[in-house]
C-alpha cells in the first residue's frame, strides 16, 4: 500500500514530492545535513532507497519515511556516485544490499574515511573559518553558500563519532534491473563525467530519471573530479532515453531539456577557461572573470570559479 498524498511524511532534512505512483523525490532542504537530493522507489515488494545524504542523521529520516510511504522497510540502497553527500548515510541502511559499480565502490573506500578524519581533526577550525568568510562575504549569493556550507558543517561534525564506513555490498557493470510487480527499475552507468563512475536510476515505463550529480538545475555542477567532456558525451547518450521527469542530484524536479541547460552550462565554462586561457588570463586572477548572465543567480556560486581554476590547470 503506498500512501496517498495527503499523508507525506515530513522532514526538517528533506521535502517528498510524489512523481507517480510508488516513485518520490526526497529534495534536499539547503543547510540541514542532507546536502543532495534521494530518492525512493516502491517497485511493488522491494523499496529502493535513491542516495543517502550528508549524514546517517539525514538518512535515518529517509529510512523511516520509505517504511510509512511503502509498507515495508528499505530493501535496497543505491549510491550513484562517490561522493559524501550522496553516501555518507548508507550506514543507517547496514544489513540490506548497497548497489554500486566497483569503482565507485573503490573510491567511497579511499575516499570518505579521508573525508571522516578531515572533519574530525578540524571541526571548530572548519567551523570558526567558514563563520568569518560568512561575515566578511559581500555578494548575497555567496554570503548564502556560506551560510548553507555552516549548516551542512555543522551537522556533519554531529554526526562524525557515529560515522561507520559503509560499502556497497553489491557492484554491477553497465546496468543492473530491480524487476517489481509494480514496476522495473534500471541502475545505469555511462561510465564518468561528474566524477570517475557515475550512475543513475531510470524508471522506463514511467519515463522518469534520478540523475543525481550528473544533473544541477539552479545550482553550479562541480567538474573538478571529473572531465566536462566525458560529462557531455554521457549526457547526449541520456538524451536518447525516453524521459518525462528529471531527478537532479542537487536543485529541483527538471525534464529532458534541462539536459541541454546542462550541456550548456558545461560547454559554457569550458569556452570561458579557453578564452581566459588565450586572453593571457591567469589562475591567480580567475576571480575576476564575472558569472554568466544564465547563471548568476544559481546556488553555490564558489563552484564556478573552482571549475575554471580546474579546468585551466587541466589544460580544459
Ligand atoms: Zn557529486
Amino acid at each position: 500500500m503506498t500512501a496517498p498524498t495527503g499523508l507525506i511524511p515530513k522532514s526538517k532534512y528533506f521535502s517528498l514530492t510524489p512523481l507517480d505512483d510508488g516513485v518520490w523525490a526526497a529534495l534536499s532542504i539547503a543547510g540541514t545535513g542532507s546536502w543532495s537530493n534521494a530518492g525512493i522507489i516502491d517497485l511493488g515488494e522491494q523499496t529502493i532507497i535513491f542516495d543517502a545524504f550528508a549524514t546517517p542523521t539525514a538518512a535515518a529520516d529517509l529510512r523511516i519515511a520509505a517504511k510509512k510511504l511503502t509498507g515495508r522497510p528499505a530493501t535496497v540502497v543505491l549510491n550513484s556516485h562517490y561522493h559524501f553527500d550522496h553516501v555518507n548515510g548508507n550506514q543507517v541502511f547496514q544489513g540490506i544490499p548497497i548497489i554500486s559499480t566497483k569503482l565507485t565502490r573503490e573510491q567511497i573506500a579511499v575516499q570518505q574515511p579521508r573525508l571522516i578524519d578531515v572533519f574530525k581533526k578540524n571541526n571548530t577550525e572548519l567551523l570558526d573559518q567558514t563563520k568569518k568568510e560568512m561575515e566578511q562575504e559581500k555578494s548575497p549569493e555567496k554570503r548564502q553558500e556560506l551560510e548553507y556550507l555552516l549548516g551542512d558543517y555543522s551537522m556533519i561534525i554531529k554526526d562524525t563519532k557515529r560515522f561507520k564506513l559503509t560499502l556497497p555490498t553489491i557492484t554491477f557493470e553497465n546496468k543492473i534491473t530491480l524487476n517489481g510487480v509494480r514496476m522495473s527499475a534500471e541502475f545505469i552507468t555511462y561510465g564518468g563525467g561528474h566524477t570517475i563512475s557515475d550512475s543513475f536510476l531510470y524508471l522506463p515505463k514511467e519515463q522518469i530519471l534520478f540523475l543525481a550529480d550528473l544533473m544541477h538545475i539552479g545550482y553550479h555542477a562541480d567538474v573538478r573530479q571529473g572531465n566536462a567532456d566525458h560529462w557531455i558525451e554521457l549526457l547526449k547518450k541520456v538524451k536518447k532515453l525516453k524521459i518525462k521527469k528529471i531527478v537532479s542530484g542537487h536543485g529541483t524536479i527538471g525534464t529532458a531539456k534541462d539536459i541541454d541547460n546542462m550541456i550548456d552550462y558545461l560547454r559554457t565554462i569550458k569556452q570561458i577557461a579557453i578564452d581566459w586561457g588565450r586572453h593571457g588570463g591567469t589562475i591567480e586572477n580567475i576571480n575576476e572573470i564575472e558569472i554568466p548572465k544564465n547563471y548568476a543567480s544559481y546556488g553555490a556560486p564558489s563552484i564556478f570559479h573552482y571549475n575554471i581554476k580546474s579546468l585551466l590547470e587541466k589544460g580544459n
